[in-house]
């Protein structure tokens, strides 16, 4: 019998910095990536198979790898249902005369910028990772995304921060309805189903683009931020980036995947931001590519955002903290202006006011 991988998962008891010892030698990759068919000959695979039969399932109930623990989650994943989102956007009915956004689930974001809709990092299926034709292998999702992809309006802009497999999902980029374009890292449109796009246009850091639409036009920025960009180990040539947008004068700065960086000071000058879409999950253990919620508050005060819109929480399984740990911890940081926190739970829709 399998042993509760959750009794080997550490629960913080503090809100104090992780300590450098839990640093592992890869990214949130690895908890799609570290399992790797290895080829065997048949000769061999007699010889190990005895023992690999035996040996094997005590690896797999006692070891503390990502490989073990991946296997684990998956096997744990088998017919738990998905509970809905909490709320239901409903888009149809948003005014194309403000600047309104929900919160789909992960890092995806759908936002009605003044009648420009855009459509963030889009995970929309119930699961992520590797694609292998059949279906996916992968984290299952914890809370259904808001809207399904038959839900979503047209799209007209899409913008991918990076290849990681919970931001860009190409079941998910290919269900896209609208014909819209799309701006990515750079190093990353090679994954992006293309014919199901207008457009696509990758920009470095501190480059910018107008973008036409038939919404309108929407100017797009990439910031520098502090992450990691490769897909599967080896592609690290792969570029990483967060975004400011702009569209009649209001401008809302989005975080893509971040560490904590001072790089967002240097931001500032770029705004003034309504609101900051910021990442504030995923930091145990992987406290170097991952800021805390701390962190996230820290860096959308250096970059002179009024609003917090938090992300990355509450949606798949990658990291060890407590489900609710990275929403209470923003809370607690944001407790003397509570106003600015935006959202708080899957599917909630705020019109950021100028
Ligand atoms: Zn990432
Ligand atoms: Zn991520």
């Amino acid at each position: 019998m399998l042993r509760n991988p959750a009794a080997s998962i550490q629960r913080l008891t503090s809100y104090e910095p992780i300590d450098r010892r839990f640093r592992l030698p890869s990214d949130c990759t690895d908890v799609f990536t570290s399992v790797k068919p290895s080829i065997l000959t048949r000769r061999k695979f007699m010889i190990t198979g005895a023992a690999a039969g035996a040996g094997g399932a005590a690896w797999l109930s006692a070891s503390s790898s990502w490989g073990a623990r991946f296997i684990r989650q998956r096997f744990e994943e088998i017919g738990r249902d998905i509970p809905p989102a909490p709320h239901k956007p409903t888009p149809a009915a948003w005014s194309d005369n403000a600047v309104t956004l929900a919160w789909l689930g992960h890092a995806s974001i759908l936002i009605n910028f003044y009648g420009v809709r855009i459509l963030t990092d889009p995970t929309l299926y119930s699961r992520i990772g590797v694609d292998l034709g059949i279906g996916t292998l992968g984290p299952l999702r914890l809370v259904q995304c808001a809207l399904t992809p038959d839900e979503l309006p047209e799209i007209d802009l899409v913008l991918v921060s990076h290849a990681h497999f919970d931001h860009l999902d190409t079941a998910s980029l290919g269900s896209i309805r609208g014909l819209p374009a799309a701006v990515m890292a750079t190093e990353t449109s090679d994954l992006l189903p293309r014919r199901h796009y207008a457009s696509v246009r990758e920009l470095r850091w501190n480059e910018s683009a107008t973008v036409t639409t038939p919404g309108g036009e929407v100017v797009v920025r990439a910031l520098e931020v502090k992450h990691w960009g490769a897909r599967i180990r080896r592609d690290t040539w792969r570029g990483y980036t967060g975004w400011v947008v702009e569209r009649e004068g209001r401008r809302l700065l989005i975080g893509g995947d971040t560490a904590g960086t001072p790089v967002f000071k240097s931001h500032r000058s770029f705004g003034p931001f309504d609101a900051a879409v910021m990442p504030i999950g995923a930091y145990d253990p992987w406290i170097y590519n991952h800021c805390t919620p701390e962190q996230a508050v820290t860096m959308a005060d250096a970059a002179g955002a009024r609003l917090i819109v938090p992300v990355h929480h509450q949606s798949f399984r990658l990291s060890n903290e407590p489900f609710r740990e990275p929403i209470e911890r923003i809370q607690e940081a944001l407790a003397k202006e509570s106003d600015r926190l935006a959202l708080r739970e899957i599917g909630q829709t705020i019109v950021v006011r100028s």
